[in-house]
C-alpha cells in the first residue's frame, strides 16, 4: 500500500533569475544508512545526519572530478568529534561516541546542542587534487550544526547563508531527513533579502515539513512569487571508500617497529574501517609481506 520513498536527491535552484543560489535535498535513507552502520542512538542519529546533510551540499558546490570535502565538529559535548567526507553526492561519516545518550530538551526536541556541545571548532577541509587544500575554520556557535554551517559560511566564505537542517528520528528510524542552504549573490537586492527573512520560519522546521509534501512541492510553495527554476538534481547516497589497498596503506604508514609487533604479539591485524564498519583482516604472513 505505500510507495517506496524517492531516492535522496539534491536539487540546485535559482530565484530571482539567478539573484539567490538554493541548495533544497532530502537524506533520509543516506541517513538510515549511517544509523543502521553505526547503531545510533536519535540524538546521534540527529546529529550525524545534519552534519552529513550540510557536508553534502559543500560536496555538491566542488566540481572538480577528483574534488571532496570533509567536515569535522570538534565540540565539548559527550559525542566527541564527528566526521562527514562527502564526494559529491556521495557521503560517509562517524562520531566517536555514537551511543551515548541525553535528556529531551525542554520543548520535547532532541537535544543535538547539548550532544555536541556549546564550544568548540568547525573544520572544513577541501581537497582540490594534486595534494592541494583549503581548510576552513569557525567557533561553534550553537552545536546545533545548521547554524554553525551558517556562520561557517559567512565568517569564512564571506557568503551570508540561511541553513535549516533536519532530521525527524523515531526510535532507530528515520522518518525524514534533509536540508535547505539559501544564498543571496552579490548584487542582490535588499526587498528579496527581505522576503526570504520574512518566510524563514516555514523552513525551520524542515523535516517534518517534508513530512507533508516532497521537496519539489515545497520549493513550489516556499518560494512562490520568486521564478524557482530547477537547475540541476544530483542523487545521493552513503557510500564508502575503503578498500584492502587503502587499509594495507594504512598499515605501511604504522612503520616497519610497530608492524613486527603486530606479527610478534598480535597473530596479524584486524582493522575496522570507521565509516562503513568493514572488518579487514591481515594475516602474519600478509603482514611480513607488507614490511618487505
Ligand atoms: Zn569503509
Amino acid at each position: 500500500m505505500t510507495n517506496k520513498s524517492p531516492a535522496d536527491e539534491m536539487l540546485q535552484i535559482d530565484l530571482c533569475s539567478g539573484q539567490v543560489r538554493v541548495m533544497l535535498c532530502e537524506t533520509t535513507a543516506t541517513v538510515q544508512k549511517c544509523a543502521d552502520i553505526h547503531e545510533t542512538t536519535p540524538v546521534c542519529t540527529a546529529a550525524l545526519g545534519r552534519l552529513m546533510t550540510g557536508t553534502l551540499m559543500l560536496g555538491i558546490m566542488m566540481k572538480g572530478e577528483n574534488e571532496s570535502v570533509t567536515v569535522q565538529i570538534k565540540g565539548d559535548g559527550p559525542i566527541g568529534s564527528l566526521t562527514a567526507v562527502a564526494d559529491h553526492g556521495d557521503v560517509r561519516a562517524c562520531a566517536d561516541f555514537p551511543h551515548i545518550e541525553i535528556p529531551l530538551r525542554e520543548d520535547g526536541k532532541l537535544d543535538v546542542g547539548g550532544a555536541v556541545g556549546h564550544r568548540g571548532r568547525m573544520s572544513v577541509i577541501k581537497d582540490l587534487g594534486m595534494k592541494k587544500q583549503y581548510i576552513g575554520q569557525s567557533e561553534l556557535v550553537s552545536g546545533e550544526i545548521a547554524m554553525d554551517f551558517a556562520n561557517y559560511f559567512t565568517v569564512s566564505e564571506q557568503q551570508p547563508s540561511l541553513v535549516a537542517l533536519g532530521v525527524l528520528v523515531s526510535g532507530e528510524a528515520v522518518l525524514k531527513a534533509g536540508g535547505l542552504l539559501i544564498q543571496p549573490l552579490p548584487g542582490c537586492p535588499d526587498e528579496i533579502i527581505d522576503q526570504l527573512e520574512l518566510r524563514s520560519p516555514m523552513f525551520a522546521d524542515i523535516s517534518r515539513e517534508m513530512t507533508f509534501a516532497p521537496i519539489e512541492q515545497l520549493c513550489e510553495d516556499w518560494f512562490r512569487g520568486m521564478n524557482p527554476r530547477i537547475l540541476e538534481r544530483t542523487p545521493l547516497r552513503y557510500r564508502c571508500t575503503c578498500s584492502r589497498e587503502r587499509m594495507e596503506k594504512a598499515l605501511i604508514s604504522l612503520g616497519r617497529k610497530d608492524l613486527q609487533s603486530l606479527i610478534d604479539e598480535d597473530q596479524g591485524a584486524e582493522l575496522v574501517c570507521h565509516f562503513c564498519r568493514s572488518k579487514y583482516h591481515f594475516t602474519t604472513e600478509e603482514l611480513a609481506g607488507l614490511i618487505r
